[in-house]
């Protein structure tokens, strides 16, 4: 089941020569050239058999930086010019393929650092080629990842619950805290949010401490 329909096959030699700088988009911002504009159009756009495609995409530009996913060394080795079956005002964009055996590998954008830790969201520097195959995987141990989140919020609901803060549920939810913050699981930040008031949270902000007196020679 294919989401796209798809009007054409291209070389890669084909569309990265065309490629238009993002800086070229920003400029005609800064000049007040809307995006209808027949000039930012013109510009900024080129015709591929009759259908006009925007050719200044980041995620063209990191294709033309890597064809390799970095996963599994796969190679992307040709552009389908395709459009969203679902979005039907869609506009016709070029997806990167690459085939393993019989079948067809779409290859997108991963983000080193994910949006949701910070990362940017569309700066090249933070993006990397990978095939979906991996990406699917990343998503999967990311998903792992999320339960133990979940995990620490059914402890601080318990904690919550209990009548008297008992000294084993604190000191329990402080262990569970503190590995998911060495795992790097959880940031150190948004253990705090989640964390009640009490000793998981002082104990999380001591360590921490204790680490940064440690990183960078300070004494106090
Ligand atoms: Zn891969």
């Amino acid at each position: 089941m294919n989401q796209y329909i798809r009007y054409g096959i291209y070389k890669p030699e084909e569309i990265f020569p065309f490629l238009v700088d993002q800086s070229l988009v920003r400029d005609m911002k800064t000049l007040g050239i809307k995006h209808a504009d027949p000039l930012f159009k013109k510009a900024t756009e080129k015709n591929y058999d009759g259908h006009s495609v925007k050719m200044y995409s980041t995620r063209y530009h990191l294709f033309k930086k890597n064809l390799v996913c970095v996963g599994c060394g796969m190679r992307g080795s040709y552009f389908a010019l395709e459009k969203d079956k679902k979005a039907v005002a869609d506009r016709c964009h070029f997806n990167l393929y690459g085939v393993n055996g019989d079948k067809e590998i779409l290859f997108t954008q991963d983000h080193i650092v994910p949006i949701s830790k910070g990362g940017a969201s569309n700066a090249l520097s933070n993006l990397q080629t990978m095939c979906t195959v991996c990406n699917h995987k990343k998503a999967d141990n990311h998903t792992v990842k999320l339960s133990d989140e979940q995990e620490l919020m059914c402890l601080i609901r318990e904690y919550n619950k209990a009548d008297e803060k008992a000294t084993k549920l604190g000191t329990n939810l402080a262990k569970v805290s503190e590995a998911l913050w060495r795992s790097g699981t959880i940031s150190l930040d948004r253990l705090l949010e989640l964390l009640p008031v009490g000793y998981a949270s002082f104990k999380l902000r001591a360590l921490n401490k204790k680490q940064k007196i440690l990183m960078l020679g300070e004494y106090e």
